[in-house]
C-alpha cells in the first residue's frame, strides 16, 4: 500500500520516532506548529476516522491515552497541550492514515482557522 505512515511504521522511511508497541508509533511532525508537536498513528491502516469500526474503539482509546502520557513525559501536560484528529477534506485531513496531532509548548489559540 502506498501510504507513508504505513511506510512511518514499518520503518520504511525515517522519521523521528517518541514511542512505540505493538499497536502504535508516535513521531514528530516534519513540519512542526508547536514546540512539541507529535503524530501518534496505529500501525494497522485506516484511511479516516470514519473508517474506523466501533470494535477498534479501544485502539482510539489508547491513542488519546498515549498522547495523555507523551504530554506528561514531556513536561506539558501542567500547562496544558491540544489533541486533534482531522477527518476528511473539511477537516483538514492530508495524509489518508488516521493520526492524533499532540502540539505543545506555545499558547494555542482558538478557535481553528
Ligand atoms: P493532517 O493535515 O491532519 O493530515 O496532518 C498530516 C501531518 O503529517 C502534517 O502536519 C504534516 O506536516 C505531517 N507529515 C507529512 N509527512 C510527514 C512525514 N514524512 N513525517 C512526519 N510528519 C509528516
Amino acid at each position: 500500500m502506498d501510504c507513508i505512515f504505513c511506510k512511518i511504521a514499518a520503518k520504511e522511511i525515517p522519521a523521528r520516532v517518541a514511542f512505540e508497541n505493538e499497536r502504535l508509533i508516535a513521531f514528530h511532525d516534519l513540519f512542526p506548529q508547536a514546540p512539541l508537536h507529535l503524530l501518534i498513528i496505529p500501525k494497522a491502516h485506516y484511511s479516516t476516522l470514519n473508517d474506523v469500526p466501533s470494535s477498534e474503539a479501544s485502539l482510539l482509546g489508547e491513542i488519546m491515552d498515549t498522547a495523555r502520557q507523551l504530554a506528561a513525559d514531556h513536561g506539558m501536560a501542567a500547562d496544558g497541550y491540544r489533541v486533534v484528529m482531522n477527518c476528511n477534506k473539511h477537516g483538514g485531513q492530508s495524509v489518508d492514515h488516521i493520526h492524533l496531532h499532540l502540539l505543545a509548548g506555545r499558547q494555542l489559540g482558538w478557535p481553528p482557522g
